[in-house]
């Protein structure tokens, strides 16, 4: 018998299949699963369209065989097999893939579906094994032959005395290394696992002999093979996705919604997607990978595919299969592939007009969602830019100062008096110190309805939407805030200018820790209060400061307001009238620190302060 080499091109080809495709190599377990799977369906197309072929449906199955004493795995179809030619062209020619060609051969419009087309898949047993035999025989011929092939160095072929039609495929499995242990694949509790985790859903049964309690020998089936995504929607119940979550995603809580759809057309796919009714404990870290389970006809060739899913919607889980998807499709070129970006696209659509229903229709659900996972959509927007504010908007809440409850900015809008053109906000550390803000008090009391910002990431992604629906978002602390009339705003000017003077000395005592000092009218009851002038306020200050503690510190430019209608302001004029310059020092440093508390920021030197305080109450 003389030893066949390898056509010259597949001989290089090998060498990269066996160390560079496939970096997983359980997955030959999957690639041969999947040849069976593919030539059983060949057999059973053919005996639709050939009546001299019989075959009945229930017999046709896949069995997987480990030897201990061995060192063998068998992988044993009852499909179409292959005569010696075949043997010779599938499987010594790399990338010549018999599948693509019976496709082709045969006509498209009938429901053939097969899961080759690269003609590599089988190469990966070399991962595993250092000798390959296929032992097969053909429906179309009388003769069997056993193929043969240590990796490299070429290939065999003999006569066998297989009886039946279909091809045993026996893997002499290498010996166990550092990186590789082949001895689990003998396991057969190891096999099972691997079986269920890409196999699942093969539609035919794969079988192997388990142990029972006594320790006989029985058959198992291993696969369920019908997908719960390929049930029709009505026959399955709710329980059964939630079993199906939280078994195959490892939560222990029921998902908040199942997303199941269908799309026939260009690219045609089914998706089973789950929003998670809580964070998992690493989401807001590094270590989190999105993804979605990728299926190529019920086979997953991918755990966790990444393109699949936008950043914002990282939360997601569950899977797509779509018919049209390689069965060897790599990572590194799935960005590429149009069908994904196309079944991406419309995944991301789907998963928004999702959540705008539960909005819409389950209020409770949807704030469960937006308390696990609106920091997530918040990021969204703020780290694309505004980019995709567009999307996420209407999926963001906020808390109110209306009712004391989340709403959203439409809500916010319809609800605002005609004329008025700006979104009131304040930002701070919990509600309750945002409420106690002198400015918030005044806008409520006019009846305003305020936003309570108190994640750090609020007034960011405020700053980023900039504008929705035309009226534009105003920080309550913020110099601009302008709702005075035309007249209350001349007498104030006035007011500021008569005391031009006085205002000076307290700006200058207070050096380079306020911009400006002046009155105001806005205050009700509250003696001062801080505003801030340009893009940055005091939140903002504080966050930025404490995100990067080593780095230059940031500073908003500050106001210090005082009330014009307050006990205190007379004070302070008095003090200037009579030149007591000294004690309006005093003063001034102690409402510019009392200013300070009310904003929830830090005394700048506390010894100063109270030195100051205990002087004045001990006169
Ligand atoms: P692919 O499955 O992507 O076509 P493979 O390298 O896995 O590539 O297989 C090459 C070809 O060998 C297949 O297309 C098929 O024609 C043939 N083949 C592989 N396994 C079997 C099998 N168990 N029964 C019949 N034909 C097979």
């Amino acid at each position: 018998m003389s030893k066949k080499q390898f056509k010259a091109e597949s001989k290089k080809l090998l060498d990269m299949m066996i160390n560079s495709i496939y970096t997983n190599p359980e997955i030959f377990l999957r690639e041969l699963i999947s040849n069976a799977s593919d030539a059983i369906d060949k057999l059973y197309y053919r005996s639709l369209t050939d009546k001299k072929i019989k075959v009945k449906k229930d017999n046709l199955e896949i069995w997987i065989k480990p030897n201990k004493e061995e060192k063998t795995i068998t992988i044993t179809d009852n499909g179409i097999g292959m005569t010696k030619e075949e043997l010779e062209e599938n499987l010594g020619t790399i990338a010549k893939s018999g599948s693509q060609l019976f496709k082709e051969n045969n006509d498209k419009s009938k429901d053939i579906s097969i899961i080759g087309q690269f003609g590599v898949g089988f190469y990966s047993s070399f991962m595993v094994a250092n000798k390959v035999t296929v032992e097969s025989k053909s429906i179309d011929s009388d003769e069997a032959y056993i193929w043969s092939s240590t990796g490299v160095d070429g290939y065999t072929i003999e006569k066998s005395n297989k009886e039946d039609v279909g091809t045993t495929i026996t893997l002499y499995l290498k010996d166990s290394t550092d990186n590789l242990d082949t001895n689990e694949f003998l396991d057969e509790y190891k096999l099972e696992s691997i079986i269920k985790k890409y196999s699942d859903y093969i539609r035919y049964p794969i079988k192997m002999y388990v142990k029972d309690e006594k320790d006989a020998l029985e058959e198992k089936t291993i696969n369920s093979m019908i997908p719960i995504w390929k049930k029709k929607k009505n026959q399955v119940k709710d329980s059964e996705y939630e079993d199906f979550y939280t078994d195959k995603f490892y939560d222990y809580e029921k998902p908040l919604k199942v997303i199941r759809t269908e799309v026939e057309g260009l690219t045609s796919y089914q998706a089973l997607l789950f929003i998670p009714s809580h964070a998992p404990y690493n989401y807001y870290t590094k270590e989190y990978e999105k993804g979605l389970q990728l299926y190529s006809k019920g086979v997953m060739i991918m755990e966790k595919c990444s393109d699949l899913l936008p950043d914002y919607f990282s939360f997601v889980k569950g899977l797509v299969d779509s018919e049209d998807i390689a069965l060897n499709i790599s990572r590194e070129t799935m960005q590429q592939n149009n069908q994904v970006r196309l079944i991406a696209k419309n995944i991301e659509s789907k998963i928004k007009k999702e959540l705008n229903d539960m909005l819409k229709e389950e209020r409770e659900d949807y704030e469960t969602f937006y308390k696990a996972f609106g920091m997530q959509l918040k990021h969204g927007i703020y780290s694309s830019y505004g980019m995709n504010k567009e999307n996420l908007q209407d999926l963001l809440l906020f808390y109110s100062s209306k009712e004391d409850k989340y709403v959203t900015l439409s809500e916010y809008v319809s609800r605002m008096k005609a004329d008025n053109k700006d979104i009131y906000y304040a930002s701070g550390e919990s509600i309750d110190k945002i409420k106690m803000l002198p400015q918030v008090e005044m806008l409520l009391d006019k009846g305003h309805e305020v936003l309570y910002l108190t994640e750090y990431l609020d007034e960011f992604v405020i700053k980023t939407i900039n504008e929705y629906q035309e009226k534009h978002f105003v920080n309550a602390t913020d110099k601009e805030l302008d709702l005075d009339s035309k007249e209350e705003k001349e007498e104030l000017e006035k007011i500021n200018k008569d005391n031009t003077n006085l205002l000076t000395i307290m700006k200058e005592t207070l050096q380079d820790s306020v911009k400006e000092v002046r009155f105001t009218n806005k205050l009700k009851e509250h003696p001062v209060c801080l505003t801030t002038a340009g893009e940055l306020s005091l939140e903002m200050e504080k966050i930025i400061n404490n995100m990067a503690p080593g780095n230059e510190k940031v500073k908003a430019e500050t106001i210090l307001e005082i009330n014009n209608n307050h006990e205190i302001s007379k004070k302070i004029k008095e003090l200037h009238e009579t030149n007591n310059k000294e004690e309006l020092e005093k003063y001034t440093k102690i409402l510019y620190n009392q200013a300070r508390l009310i904003s929830g920021l830090t005394i700048e030197n506390p010894t100063e302060l109270t030195n100051l305080i205990c002087d004045m109450i001990s006169k």
